[in-house]
């Protein structure tokens, strides 16, 4: 038998109707508020034919139609397959195709990008408003296998995968992650990362099984984001680096209340000096590591360890477990080799792909395809993905480690490493960097100032200044696109 809950909104709505649900640009809405808002428009989207089981593929921006919409279509029992907005048409349509996806609701403004598909029924959210209501069968309950969404992988590694996200995957990662942060009813979570991507779906799914309240972003932006917490409208936020490093520039003297309790950096490698920066200004950062298969977070630094191990991912949430693989062989403390995870808020498996599924799950393990190590007392460290390692001469170079180096260097803003082929080495380090508004270093310099901290192999053998690195709509550094940015010159300054 499976196991089932009440409908999350549904009971929330019932149980705390007045606590303040969502708050975004121009409003605001309860529980209550925000349950009546989702079941009309769970009956116009019944009014167009989707009925439970249908995948429904939604193509927009944070906005709190959104929100309301992925709570309609659960409403319904519909899979909501959230798609980046950064996607080209073909991208889209190609997920399109693989999901079967019945549906697209659109925003407006993206309208144009899906033009020529004619395979699907497409309708743009401000249709939607004006659809007629039908009466339809609610999931009063939710079932915690069912598949609640489904999030595409970036594919990095061949073709993008559909993972599939279940109920009982939200409910588990919630749940964990409340067992490592604490819950307060006064909390509000600023949700600036979109909401197709894990680290945004979250917190809306968060906020209902807690109860408390989202701040919506419709985009990110860093002062609007230092506002919102200055002014102590949130006490938690989710954010990766590259948003983290914009917010800290934007926030010069000043600090967070002390209302504000948690910056939850996630995504990818936290560079330590931003992290440095961060403990100077008092600013709360936990460390996570987590992917969307995992449905957020499932590694997290605990408080009290967030300034002795600077630099760690921590230890698992409650509810997971993880060790360190290296040829089969569990690692010992301190020995790199790929991370492998289990835990309820594990994916079961990719949509159509046995053999994906089969290949990354074995005996209830994930295996991530991202290096780390364990120290002695359980602390992960991260080092990066198996896919962007470089091996020069046989030795194993991390990226990470060395934009780590040239970020700590005063004048360096971004910086992105990656592997270009070698006649003599295999591969070689290459670094692209954008230099900070005003500054200026040579290329000679930066390579001198990672001879001084790094061995000699992976000291970056050409140094590219470039204006922007190429980053996607979670503003995750594409290292596999680092090489297009080679000027044609040869580009070193
Ligand atoms: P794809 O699987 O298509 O390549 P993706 O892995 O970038 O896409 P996500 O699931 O959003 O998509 O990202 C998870 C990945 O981000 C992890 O597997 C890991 O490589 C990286 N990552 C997450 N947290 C950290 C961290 N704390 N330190 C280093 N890397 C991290
Ligand atoms: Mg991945």
């Amino acid at each position: 038998m499976q196991t089932s809950m009440p409908n999350w909104l549904m009971q929330r709505a019932f149980l705390t109707p007045d606590r303040t649900a969502v708050q975004y640009d121009g409003g605001k809405k309860t529980f209550s508020e925000l349950h009546d808002a989702v079941l009309k428009r769970a009956r116009q989207l019944a009014g167009l034919g989707i009925s439970k089981g249908d995948i429904v593929a939604l193509l927009m921006k944070n906005s709190i139609d959104m929100i309301e919409i992925i709570h309609a279509l659960h409403y319904i029992g519909a899979i909501v397959l959230l798609q980046n907005t950064r996607l080209t048409s073909s991208e889209l349509s190609w997920q399109l195709e693989d999901s079967q996806a019945k549906y697209l609701l659109v925003d407006d403004e993206l309208a144009e990008r899906i033009s020529d598909f004619s395979h699907i029924r497409i309708v743009k959210t401000s249709e939607l408003l004006s659809l007629p209501e039908q009466e339809c069968r609610l999931q009063q309950e939710y079932h915690l296998d069912d598949t609640a969404t489904i999030m595409y992988t970036s594919g990095t590694t061949g073709k993008p995968k559909g993972v599939l996200q279940t109920y009982g995957n939200h409910w588990w990662s919630a749940v964990g992650s409340a067992l490592n942060l604490g819950l307060r009813e006064t909390d509000c979570w600023l949700a600036a990362v979109p909401f197709f991507h894990i680290s945004g779906l979250s917190i809306l799914m968060r906020s209902v099984i807690y109860g408390i309240s989202v701040y919506v972003m419709h985009g990110f932006d860093a002062k609007k984001a230092n506002d919102i917490l200055i002014q102590g409208k949130a006490t938690i936020m989710s954010v990766v680096s590259a948003m983290l490093q914009q917010m800290l520039s934007e926030l010069g003297e000043r600090t967070y209340p002390d209302t504000f309790r948690c910056m939850l950096l996630g995504g990818g490698p936290a560079p330590n000096p931003l992290l440095e920066a961060c403990r100077d200004k008092r600013i709360p950062v936990y460390q996570t590591y987590g992917m969307t298969e995992t449905a957020s977070q499932i590694v997290t630094l605990a408080p009290e360890y967030s300034f002795t191990k600077l630099g760690s991912a921590g230890k698992p949430l409650f509810p997971a477990q993880i060790r360190i693989e290296n040829n089969g062989q569990i690692a010992r403390p301190n020995e790199p080799g790929e991370i492998v995870v289990k835990g309820p808020n594990v994916t079961k498996g990719y949509l159509n792909r046995p053999d994906a599924t089969e290949q990354a799950l074995k005996d209830g393990w994930f295996y991530t395809g991202d290096i780390g190590y364990m120290d002695e007392e359980g602390f992960l460290y991260v080092l990066d993905r198996r896919s962007d390692l470089i091996i020069s001469g046989g030795e194993n170079i991390y990226p990470a480690e060395i934009e780590a180096v040239l970020l700590s260097h005063e004048a360096v803003e971004e910086a992105g490493v990656t592997g270009m082929a070698d006649e003599k080495w295999g591969q070689i380090p290459c670094a692209f960097v954008k230099l900070k508004e005003g500054c200026e270093v040579t290329a000679e310099e930066l390579s001198g100032f990672c001879k001084e901290r790094l061995a000699k192999y992976k000291v970056p053998k050409q140094i590219y200044f470039v204006e922007e690195l190429p980053r996607n709509a979670a503003k995750k550094l594409l290292r596999r696109k680092l090489a297009e940015l080679i000027p044609k010159s040869g580009g070193t300054k």
